[in-house]
């Protein structure tokens, strides 16, 4: 009875972290290379250090009073933790989580694809539906790897984990991988069996913020074609990044040191990504989910109801971000009175349309939330997978618009030093514009520069295109999935005059 406050409401036992015990759990014996040398301490390493930071300062966030009850909820046994993780009873349980999407993408305005919350949805989702699970007959057996997800799941959720995960084998031989088939020189495959668990062996691409996560789910890849020589292939586990003999080699850095002023998302959103190596890495059975099963990984996401998961929350992140691009373009239209050119005014509507597509789809397939296979909800998925179908072909050309808006300007740029050095008249005079100071005008074009041409946009743009997939995969899918029958029936009666 002491724990009970006098208000008679009991606290909830907290389950989410600070950005400190994120940080701090991060200093293990995690092997990961970046610029040819090996990483002792990834939390003070440069071109690392300064993302962990920032989702350190997300991580934080969710204490806030101002979006704790937003991003948050208390589960059945009355603990605190991430509201991505909760396992949607209603429509609104999915509007509640699609709003706590929308808040967690719109610190970064979109450019932190990784936080947490995507991956947190379909670990969600892969309890929620692990009935799909019991359906395995190898390893050991569907029923207890149903229920190592759902051990998982709450290992995870109660300590607000950050995970990554890796879904694609490399390619060696582009003929052989769309016929399904992998090679046994580079792809992950099971090499041995033991009775602690399994021996895995070959390299995963790619894992985007697996440097700074604290565990990694290696998922199926999705076209696995169900025979014999695809089985060692054929698995879906989850172990701690720290685990020996698991390597991430990391890509360039596009956080050069630079300044926030400098380099205003490129300083704080670099979420790295890592081709991840497996040398004879021990994957306990406890975390295997799937196991030798081709024809149960392949459809895994799907039937799960995960990728729905995750397009919801891959949606909202997209609003966040396009809303952003229009933000930034009218702001630039601003500073030069270009607001009033018709000619800049449809480039910029075009990004708005694309903006106001995403919101409707998203709106669409929240409104349409409706019950799953499993008696859990889910949003309406054809919209969703327009909206993840629309993104790659929609973001390069916000890019595109955004090199015509801001030309010579988006690179033609002094830096945050030049105000305080000997060039500093010069610059507050020749970099003003008729509504903008000469410092304003540079920090909105520099921002424009990390959107459009850094490095760290570069990226964007190609993270945008793939992260899901290869997009004449995710149409193909798209095709198969759309409800055709009706509409080829129309065609059928005129022509035969049914
Ligand atoms: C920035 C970034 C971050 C990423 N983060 C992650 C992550 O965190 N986790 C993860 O698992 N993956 C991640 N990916 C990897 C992503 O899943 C792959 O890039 C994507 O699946 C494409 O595979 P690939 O890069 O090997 O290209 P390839 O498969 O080599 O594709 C090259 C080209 O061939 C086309 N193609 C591929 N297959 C077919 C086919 N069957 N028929 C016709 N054309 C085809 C593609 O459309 C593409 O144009 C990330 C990718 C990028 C760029």
């Amino acid at each position: 009875m002491d724990d009970i406050p006098s208000n008679n409401k009991i606290t909830p036992k907290t389950c989410i972290r600070t950005g400190s015990q994120y940080l701090d759990g991060l200093k293990d014996s995690r092997e990961i290379w970046i610029h040819g040398k090996r990483v002792k301490d990834v939390t003070k390493e440069d071109g690392l250090q300064r993302c962990a930071e920032s989702l350190a300062s997300f991580i934080d966030k969710q204490h806030h009073p101002k979006f704790i009850d937003d991003i948050t909820y208390v589960d059945e046994d009355g603990d605190r933790c991430g509201l991505a993780f909760k396992i949607p009873k209603s429509k609104q349980d999915i509007k509640d989580k699609g709003k706590s999407y929308y808040e967690w993408a719109k610190w970064s305005n979109g450019y932190f694809g990784r936080t947490p919350d995507y991956k947190n949805a379909s670990v969600m989702a892969f309890a929620a539906g692990s009935k799909f699970l019991e359906k395995g007959t190898k390893g050991q057996g569907g029923k207890v790897m149903a229920e190592n997800m759902i051990n998982y799941y709450n290992y995870v959720k109660k300590n607000d984990k950050v995970l990554t995960h890796t879904l694609v084998n490399p390619t060696y031989n582009h003929q052989q991988g769309y016929k399904g088939k992998f090679s046994e020189k580079v792809a992950l495959q099971v090499v041995k069996e033991t009775d602690a668990g399994v021996i895995v062996n070959g390299a995963r691409l790619l894992a985007t913020l697996g440097p700074l996560s604290d565990e990694i789910e290696v998922f199926p890849s999705t076209v696995l074609k169900a025979t014999p020589d695809n089985v060692p292939f054929a698995f879906a586990f989850a172990i701690p990044i720290a685990t020996e003999g698991l390597k991430l080699i990391c890509r360039d850095s596009y956080d050069t040191g630079q300044s926030n002023f400098d380099a205003p998302l490129s300083s704080r959103y670099e979420e790295m990504d890592a081709v991840v190596i497996f040398e004879n890495v021990l994957v306990p059975w406890e975390r295997i989910f799937m196991y030798g099963e081709p024809e149960l990984c392949n459809p895994a996401f799907s039937e799960t109801n995960a990728v729905v998961h995750m397009m919801h929350q891959v949606a909202c992140g997209k609003l966040a971000k396009s809303e952003f691009m229009v933000g930034l373009m009218c702001s630039i239209a601003q500073a030069s009175g270009r607001d009033k050119d018709l000619h800049t005014k449809g480039l910029i509507v075009e990004v708005m349309k694309m903006a106001e597509t995403v919101r409707a789809l998203l709106f669409s397939a929240e409104e349409q939330a409706h019950e799953d296979q499993y008696g859990n909800f889910i949003p309406l998925r054809s919209p969703l997978e327009t909206s993840r179908n629309l993104y790659p072909v929609m973001y390069p050309r916000m890019i595109e618009i955004l090199q015509i808006l801001g030309a010579s300007s988006l690179m033609a740029l002094p830096s945050e030093s030049d105000f305080s050095n000997e060039i500093s008249l010069d610059v507050e005079r020749y970099f003003q514009l008729s509504n903008l100071d000469s410092k304003n005008r540079v920090a909105l074009f520099r921002l424009a520069h990390d959107v459009a041409i850094s490095g760290f946009g570069s990226r964007q743009s190609l993270y945008e295109r793939y992260f899901f997939g290869p997009p004449a995969l995710m149409a193909s899918g798209y095709y198969d999935l759309y409800s055709k029958d009706e509409l080829i029936g129309r065609i059928d009666s005129l022509i035969n005059n049914k």
